[in-house]
């Protein structure tokens, strides 16, 4: 499953003779992340130190660095985003759930490698800024033409948009049918009754 990350895999045999150093370059597909919103503009780096941490556990420490493709959410245009993230993994055989917050996660103990992809996914996911913008002082688009205010006024008159639709501009097309193909099957259901 975990083909494509050679680099984020620990081998444990190898640890117990001492320290592992690792740095590349980590794939860019979103689908081998296992992540739809995620879109790198380059292939992410990664540099790590896995040292034994003790009580047979293991001590991760690293970083990640990347470039994203995002949208602006005011104009829609494309924006490149770079990210910084580094971390501090524990691994513990005695811990027995996952504990993503404070960076704790369980170890097998007959495991031959550490697999890094679920914990630095967790990272990425939280760094991922939650509303991006290609500058503050972006104007956006028009609520009622579409113009983009940025390069001309366009003369509506101004009508306060409403934030909890942008959610459907951003809907891909395949998630708009999804949704009118349980409408659809809602219909069918009230017209069947019972009895
Ligand atoms: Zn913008
Ligand atoms: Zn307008």
């Amino acid at each position: 499953m975990n083909n494509g990350f050679p680099g984020l895999r620990v081998d444990l045999d190898r640890l117990r003779r001492g320290p592992v150093e690792w740095t590349g370059g980590l794939p860019a597909e979103a689908a081998a992340w296992a992540l739809d919103e995620l879109d790198f503009a380059t292939g992410p780096t990664l540099r790590y130190r896995a040292e034994p941490g003790g009580h047979g556990g293991v001590r991760v420490i690293g970083r990640l660095e990347a470039t994203l493709r995002l949208e602006c959410r005011r104009c829609l245009r494309e924006l490149l985003s770079p990210l910084e993230i580094e971390f501090d993994f524990r691994f513990d055989p005695s811990v027995e759930e996952w504990d993503e917050e404070s960076s704790v996660f369980t170890l097998d103990p007959d495991a031959a490698a550490l697999d890094l992809l679920r914990p630095i996914r967790e990272e990425l996911v939280l760094a991922l800024p939650g509303y991006p913008v290609c500058r503050e002082e972006c104007r956006g688009l028009c609520p009622v033409c579409g113009a983009d205010l940025n390069e001309s006024a366009c003369g509506c008159t101004k009508e306060q948009s409403d934030p909890r639709w942008d959610i459907l501009k951003k809907m891909p097309s395949d998630a708009a049918e999804a949704v009118s193909a349980l409408d659809d099957e809602r219909d069918g259901n009230d017209g069947q009754g019972v009895g």
